[in-house]
């Protein structure tokens, strides 16, 4: 499309993924032109991946969801209302499911896509108006082994390091992440750098020979799963060769005699030989770490998406704190978040067991300090319920009322016959969206349409913990509304049911409003925002916190002084031993399913999904499969084959690919049952999850595969 001289350009950020990128959004006012990369904008200059180039092209108003609709009763279609009946409606039917059968008989699943303030908002709509802490999001599916392992080793949730450390480092750990598919933008600022500093070395660990690996100096093709036993094992190298900091351990940390001991039994041989890579690999692994003046680890959903995910984030951290590589310029361990918001929703207290301002629902103390600045008596003791315990609750029906907001459990969660099971027997399901398509829709008794990315306000907090201003470009479409507004409209309306008389907790003009009173929540803690607000971003750009009120700029790296935020000041090594995944491989299921990204696509591609051009990379699902497990049952280049777990099955082609190891497969994650005949992988997938963490193991199935036709 050719721009005249009516094109105006808006500074927003792109929606995707947690690099968080500056884009310049062009349009005239009504439609978004075109999109360009934001050199001003510190995480990208300027750059765009294929999804960010291309946002413009995405969206399709076919898509969307233009105007409420209202269902009255299952069996029957939904039928379009407008805004006023719709939220009287809703808040009818939560007020009354609330009266009946307490707070707890309803719920909340929200994401990551959300904006700071929407997420907000839903907040103190749970925990304040109807008193639950049954509000959790789909970031449980993505980061939240990581918020354990940075709680557990180093006292808050915070990732301590900059994008600029990537450029800094002599040694880059890349574990259980594909960056070059997931996070563009910040691999080919690792590649740059590396172009530049040829002595850098580069190590991935993935059982998958990933477009990442063509950055590695050493690919660790470790066996699923087995990355804590792979940590231990570098630990005892680093210990026995005397690689480790003998003096930062002694004056910033606690508890590595008890790890010492543990990693004692973790010898080369039996780790080498459990993670079945040669002990050489693992040998020149641990001296590239112990040698190197600054070591960074980077990693993602291979390490989170695990029922060890917890103690997968620990044994990581475990080596920064025996090697002293922290708090320095490129040293640290640094998780990348998937979604764009995931950030902002840890911040906000957007998992069940969370609370604004990093502070903990099992808090007494945080709880008190929450309800007084909300000016409610009290927030509830009871504890909510995380993604999987969510959806179980559904089903058995011990949740009567659902709202979920921006997400596609229909599609991401796993063992998803049993999510589908549960949204059908729910008696009253509310799907905020801005498009119709997803497969949650179809079980929305009532579906708000909301605006979307270039169409709404707020702030959003990247990786490397930079807020960025999104603003917005155009209206919405039609009747579409942005979420912190659909939140407050049906928030006031419950208030008028469940506390007549009083003042409302929700009167917000604005998503700038939301955001000052959330940041007064977080004055004095870890993440100290109080000195961010709107005119600041939009005069001096993104800001990195903790930036509290009177500072003149925000903190690029933690942990400087080698001070932790802990009882003791100390940084604490965690010795949890390895468990292998929990559902093994035998002669039934003989192959482990992984599943992850493609470059192009977007989680359940309800907006990459409209764009043609995305699907020139890969036009289609397939299961990926080594050439000799395709040699052994007689099977051919795409060839369909039927894919069987314990769960349910799906057909789908299957692919020869030698990055992949014998006894594995790969399935992308993005496809649902409009591209598949079946629903997607999740149908594969089991709900087991970590202890700790709550976060489902996504990646690690049991599945056999024989030859299938077309039903
Ligand atoms: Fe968007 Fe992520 Fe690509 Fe940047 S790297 S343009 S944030 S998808």
């Amino acid at each position: 499309m050719s721009l005249n001289s009516e094109t105006q350009t808006t500074a927003s950020t792109c929606c995707y993924c947690g690099v968080g990128c500056g884009v310049l959004i062009e349009h005239d006012g009504e439609r978004i032109l075109g999109v360009q990369g934001d050199p001003a904008h510190p995480a990208n200059f300027g750059r765009l991946c294929s999804k960010g180039s291309t946002l413009h092209l995405t969206g399709d108003i076919d898509a969307r969801a233009l105007y409420p609709e209202l269902r009255l009763a299952k069996g029957l279609a939904r039928a379009r209302t407008d805004w006023s009946t719709a939220l009287d409606h809703a808040a009818s039917r939560f007020a009354e499911t609330i009266r009946e059968y307490g707070p707890d008989s309803v719920a909340f699943y929200i994401s990551g896509q959300l904006l700071t303030e929407d997420y907000y908002a839903f907040n103190k709509l749970a925990r304040a108006l109807v008193g639950t802490h049954n509000i959790d999001s789909n970031s449980r599916l993505c980061m939240s082994s990581a918020v354990v392992g940075y709680k557990r080793s180093l006292g808050v949730d915070a990732p301590p390091c900059s994008y600029e450390d990537l450029e800094q480092s002599d040694c880059v750990l890349i574990a259980g992440s594909n960056m070059a598919f997931a996070h563009p933008i910040l691999f080919r600022r690792l590649e740059a750098a590396k172009a530049q500093r040829p002595d850098m070395r580069v190590i991935v660990i993935d059982p998958r020979r990933t477009d990442t690996c063509d950055l590695a100096d050493l690919h660790l093709a470790i066996r699923p799963g087995t990355d804590v036993a792979l940590f231990h094992g570098i630990l005892h190298i680093l210990i026995q060769e005397g690689w480790v900091a003998r003096r930062f351990i002694a004056e910033h940390t606690e508890g590595f005699e008890a790890l010492e001991t543990q990693a004692a039994d973790s010898t080369p041989e039996a780790v080498a030989e459990l993670c079945g890579i040669t002990e050489s690999d693992l040998r020149c692994c641990a001296e590239w770490i112990g040698k190197s003046p600054t070591f960074l680890s980077l990693w993602c959903m291979g390490l989170n998406q695990s029922t060890a995910g917890s103690a997968k984030n620990s044994a990581l951290i475990n080596l920064h704190l025996a090697t002293g590589m922290i708090g320095r310029p490129g040293c640290g361990p640094f998780s990348l978040t998937g979604q764009p918001n995931a950030m902002g929703g840890r911040e906000t207290g957007s998992l069940a067991n969370l609370l604004p301002g990093h502070r903990e629902a099992g808090n007494a103390e945080h709880r008190a300090e929450v309800a007084q600045y909300w000016g409610v008596d009290s927030l509830p003791v009871r504890p909510g319920l995380t993604a999987i315990e969510l959806f179980e609750a559904v089903r058995d029906g011990r949740i009567k009322a659902l709202w979920i907001a921006c997400t596609n459990p229909a599609q991401s969660l796993p063992d998803q016959l049993k999510i589908h099971e549960a949204l059908a027997a729910c008696p009253f399901v509310v799907v905020q969206e801005a498009f119709f398509t997803t497969e949650t829709c179809r079980y929305a008794d009532l579906l708000l349409p909301a605006a979307s990315w270039g169409e709404k306000e707020g702030t959003v907090t990247n990786s490397e913990r930079r807020v960025s201003h999104v603003r917005r470009a155009v209206p919405a479409p039609a009747e579409a509304r942005p979420d912190w507004a659909i939140v407050c409209d049906f928030a006031q309306r419950l208030e008028s049911q469940l506390r007549p008389g009083l003042p409302s907790l929700f009167d917000f003009d604005n998503a700038e409003a939301l955001f000052e009173e959330y940041k007064q929540l977080t004055s004095g803690r870890d993440l100290d925002l109080t000195g961010i607000d709107y005119a600041l971003l939009d005069n001096q750009g993104p800001q990195q916190w903790p930036l509290p009120v009177g500072a003149t700029q925000g903190t690029p790296r933690l942990y400087v002084d080698g001070r932790f935020p802990t009882a003791s000041s100390r940084a604490r090594f965690v010795a949890d031993a390895y468990c292998a995944p929990q559902e093994p491989r035998d002669d039934r299921y003989p192959l482990t399913l992984n599943t992850g990204r493609l470059r192009d696509q977007w989680h359940g591609m309800s907006r990459t999904g409209t764009a043609a051009r995305l699907f020139g990379h890969v036009e289609q699902a397939m299961l990926s499969l080594h050439p000799d497990e395709l040699h052994q049952r007689g099977l051919q280049d795409g060839q369909l084959v039927r894919v069987t777990s314990r769960r349910a099955s799906l057909i789908l082609p299957v692919q020869s690919d030698d990055a992949i190891q014998p006894g594995e497969a790969f399935l992308p994650m993005h496809w649902g049952d409009r591209f598949l005949k079946g629903l997607g992988c999740n149908v594969l997938t089991l709900p087991a999850f970590d202890p700790l963490s709550k976060q489902p193991e996504l990646k690690h199935a049991a599945v056999a595969i024989e030859e299938a036709e077309l039903p």
